[in-house]
């Protein structure tokens, strides 16, 4: 009688139990991590190697290949396993190496200005010195006035956009009213990056467009783009498909050089320069990623697999450091903290550096397609039912106050518990909205779950794609406190009875 009563009264109480125990947290493992994380932290060395050392990563350049090996050397001296830099999706743009940048104004006097080429396009024929055209056009047939005068010219483009004083703190954190704003199920409204430099409308791209095609038939030698304020110029991309002829040398000033020289011209000041530029194209038909793991051990679940990543690739005019060395230190640092603890995950850990990402998210995608969803069937790979989650830190180097989980309500109660341990260190905000951007994406679309942290501003806005995105804009100790979320993440989600679920299939939305 009282063996049936006990036996009945575990039954009752056995939905319960288990309700209370699905999401029992390790709290010695988390300790544990706490401890190696933030006492013996590899961030520093880790943040050294990655940006100054390594330097820029731009996607097919000579130094995102060194990015690679040096990750491919450093997981496996960490003890990582299965480490490999493993081809994922074809890359149009090619190889491209910045050898050499030099520009200055000589007339009506001499200063040199911090500038940054565009990336794929070509080089100077040795040092150019000339007069500054200024292109005014607002409409294509402005151009006409410009024929048959272009013919070796410095041509200056005028800014699309003007500078505004800010009155907002150089670098910020979330505050406590902020951080409930973000946990309400409305849009942000300012988005995941303060806009600095306006993006141009579709007729000023189109506009952009005939004015290239015009530069390039009448010959111009050099154009001045507008790009980056403080100074600083801000670093981006031509269209270029890889074999075809070397696009007209392209440089990016800060708005400040860039609007002297303009001001000047518009009011008539004759304005010369002196520029030299030399570029490298050369074959580098594939983006690349960087993987590494800790292998799971449980005999069921060993074949299933967490992902953490972060994009490893960079512009070539900083050192990629907010964006997004610090991304990969974290994830590294994360792995190297589970592994320096002998953990035993009952899940493979897998760490994911990923190529390609500032020219759409290349090595995600690629590696999407390659494990998980054939990308022309759309139908499931082996590897889909095997995959548990996917966590991405791309949003600089603030430390992490919570988390999106992109409209996947489950998510919600698992997420609720793995952050209690870290609401003292100001990491409690859950929010159902999504966040956008960068290499979650590649699995949210496919209906995997991926997620990214909400972090701080700090110097985000100011610094990404710039040459400032160096060494000195990494905040260690939130960097620090984020390998520590990150590896707890990991191996909760590793260890947990059941993966974390996606979101519910339904039909495709019909907008009425
Ligand atoms: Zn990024």
């Amino acid at each position: 009688m009282r063996k049936i009563s006990t036996a009945f009264m575990f039954l009752f109480f056995l939905p319960l139990w288990l309700m209370s125990q699905s999401e029992n947290v390790d709290l010695s493992m988390i300790y544990k991590i706490k401890q190696e994380g933030l006492k013996n932290s590899s961030i520093e060395d880790l943040a050294f190697r990655l940006t100054d050392f390594v330097g820029p990563r731009l996607t097919g350049s000579t130094g995102n290949n060194r990015g690679n090996e040096w990750a491919k050397k450093k997981m496996e001296e960490l003890g990582f396993q299965n480490v490999r830099i493993e081809a994922a999706r074809d890359f149009k743009n090619g190889g491209w190496d910045n050898l050499k940048t030099y520009a200055a104004m000589t007339a009506p006097y001499y200063v040199n200005f911090a500038c940054n080429p565009v990336a794929w396009t070509g080089s100077t024929n040795g040092s150019v010195k000339g007069e500054i055209v200024l292109l005014d056009v607002k409409a294509e047939s402005d151009l006409d006035k410009y024929k048959g005068k272009l013919s070796g010219k410095i041509v200056l483009i005028p800014s699309a956009s003007t500078y505004e004083v800010s009155y907002e703190p150089l670098a910020s954190r979330l505050t406590d009213a902020q951080l409930k704003d973000i946990s309400m199920a409305t849009p942000p409204s300012g988005g995941r990056r303060q806009n600095y430099d306006l993006a141009p409308t579709s007729e000023q791209r189109a506009l952009r467009t005939k004015i290239s095609e015009f530069l390039k038939s009448e010959g111009a030698v050099v154009i001045l783009n507008s790009s980056g304020t403080f100074n600083v110029p801000r670093s981006n991309g031509a269209k270029y498909n890889a074999g075809d002829k070397e696009p007209i040398t392209e440089l990016n000033l800060p708005v400040e050089d860039h609007g002297r020289m303009e001001r000047l011209l518009r009011h008539n000041v004759p304005v010369e320069m002196e520029v030299e530029i030399q570029n490298k194209f050369f074959d580098s038909p594939t983006v690349y990623n960087v993987i590494g793991e800790i292998p799971g051990t449980d005999k069921l679940l060993k074949n299933e697999v967490v992902l953490l990543g972060a994009h490893i690739d960079s512009w070539h005019g900083g050192t990629g450091a907010a964006d997004n060395a610090s991304g990969c230190i974290v994830m590294m640092e994360a792995l190297r903290i589970l592994k320096n603890l002998d953990v035993a995950p009952r899940r493979t850990i897998r760490i994911a550096l990923w190529g390609g990402e500032e020219q759409g998210l290349n090595g995600s995608r690629g590696y999407v397609e390659k494990y998980l969803v054939d990308p022309k069937t759309r139908e499931h790979k082996p590897d889909f039912d095997k995959f548990a989650a996917y966590f991405n830190m791309d949003n600089g180097s603030g430390k992490y106050r919570g988390i999106y989980i992109q409209e996947n309500e489950f998510a919600r109660p698992i997420f609720e518990e793995w952050l209690k341990p870290f609401e003292d260190m100001g990491c409690s905000t859950i929010t159902i909205r999504n966040t956008t951007g960068t290499d979650h994406l590649s699995f949210d679309a496919v209906g995997l779950p991926g997620f990214q942290f909400i972090q701080d501003e700090i110097e985000y806005g100011r610094g990404y794609h710039t040459t400032m995105d160096t060494f000195e804009r990494l905040v260690m100790a939130d960097l620090k406190q984020n390998a520590v979320i990150t590896a707890s993440f990991v191996y909760n989600a590793a260890m947990r009875n059941s993966k974390i679920p996606g979101k519910p299939v339904m039909k495709p939305l019909i907008k009425q």
